[in-house]
């Protein structure tokens, strides 16, 4: 993950720049980018997102999460929270 920000002084690579200057619209939203945002790079394509639909995007994949746990057997939370509170704790500890 990075933020996409033009003000800064070593910007990243001229394609994520083009995006958020108005070449590439949201993910989540589809409203134009703009600075700074978002960027995720997956396994052939790029998710560019503001940052508050980021946290939407967000609440609704943690809700399909949620949904799953209580319609079967998996649990994916109790697994995985300890390790985002120890990770969460240690972004924050730099
Ligand atoms: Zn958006």
């Amino acid at each position: 993950m990075s933020v996409i920000d033009v003000s800064r002084h070593d910007p990243p690579i001229d394609f994520l720049l083009d995006a958020v200057r108005g070449e590439q619209d949201c993910f989540y939203c589809g409203e134009a980018l703009t600075s700074p945002a978002i960027h995720w790079m997956g396994t052939g394509f790029n998710l560019i997102v503001h940052p508050g639909c980021c946290v939407e995007l967000v609440i609704r994949l943690l809700r399909d999460v949620y949904q799953i746990e209580n319609e079967s057997r998996i649990k994916v939370t109790a697994r995985t929270l300890p390790e985002l509170r120890r990770r969460l704790m240690a972004e924050e500890a730099r």
